[in-house]
């Protein structure tokens, strides 16, 4: 397993910080059981062009870490949602400097197609696609009102994958589900040979629906069990680009441990370094804990 800051710094030959972008992208679906509108962190104001959000956060980087180089990052809701000539111009806008040495784009899984991949595929940059799974068990997806099956995902992935473009799979551990079917989700990635994994606790933050019923909620302990039992399914190769993370602390509901970031990936760090796996080396970057 590859730390994803490690990989940066093999390509980039340095530490390579993301911006965080706001194109004004909405969500096509809005169901999600786990989701609530402002969840994502909105680091610049959508009022600004996305040449002034680079330049402001490229400024902001370098001052306070001497940072140089940067990905270009697309993180608030459904990073692919609108017509491709739109998306084309948001994100040759972002690739304009050449300190921004890449682009990561989060998305849902159904919310690409042949056209927009190619066009991304066309920008011959440094390039990933992060798509939304959270589980590999339809059952699991149906549940949380994903909106998409797992087949829908592997579909994204093969298109993705067959254009060069890297894929980053975002995984849910939490779920209403059986330890069998949390590694099943773990197989399927290798399977799929996807290139990154970012993986998450469930948490309810507050105007989610899923506040709004009871739930078990994994205590830290038990996550870390999980988290280093399903990275221990995946491949060697693959890159690690997170393995908890919290929500925003003033809309989290439960469970509050998720606050804990820090904590929570010692805690992880230490399983791993016991557990003897080579992922003893993924030291936590709070820089990409976000
Ligand atoms: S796809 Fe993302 S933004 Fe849309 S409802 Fe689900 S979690 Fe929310």
């Amino acid at each position: 397993m590859i730390k994803f800051s490690e990989h940066l710094r093999g390509v980039f030959g340095e530490k390579v910080y993301k911006i965080t972008l706001d194109a004004g992208f909405s969500c096509p679906h809005g169901k999600c059981i786990f989701c609530e509108e402002g969840s994502f962190s909105r680091a610049h104001s959508n009022l600004l062009s996305i040449e002034e959000q680079i330049e402001a956060g490229a400024a902001s980087l370098g001052e306070k870490f001497g940072a140089r180089k940067f990905l270009a990052y697309f993180q608030a809701y459904s990073g692919t949602n609108k017509p491709v000539e739109e998306l084309e111009k948001i994100y040759r806008a972002a690739l304009v400097r050449d300190e921004v040495v890449g682009i990561s784009i989060g998305t849902r899984p159904d919310c690409v197609d042949a056209e927009k991949l190619d066009m991304i595929a066309a920008l011959d940059n440094y390039t990933w696609l992060e798509y939304g799974l959270q589980s590999a068990n339809d059952k699991t997806l149906e549940w949380m009102r994903r909106g998409h099956d797992f087949a829908c995902f592997e579909n994204a992935v093969q298109l993705t994958k067959a254009r060069g473009i890297k894929v980053c799979a975002h995984v849910i551990l939490g779920l209403p589900e059986t330890h069998d079917q949390v590694m099943h989700t773990a197989r399927e990635l290798k399977r799929l040979k996807v290139d990154g994994v970012k993986i998450h606790m469930l948490c309810a933050l507050e105007g989610a629906q899923l506040a709004k019923i009871p739930y078990y909620y994994l205590s830290e302990d038990e996550y870390v069990q999980l988290v280093c039992d399903f990275v221990g399914e995946l491949p060697n190769d693959i890159i690690v680009h997170r393995l908890a993370a919290s929500g925003l602390s003033k809309t989290l509901v439960a469970p509050l441990w998720v606050n804990n970031k820090f904590s929570t990936l010692n805690k992880i760090e230490r399983e791993l370094a016991k557990r003897n796996d080579l992922l003893s080396m993924y030291l936590h970057d709070d820089k990409f804990y976000i």
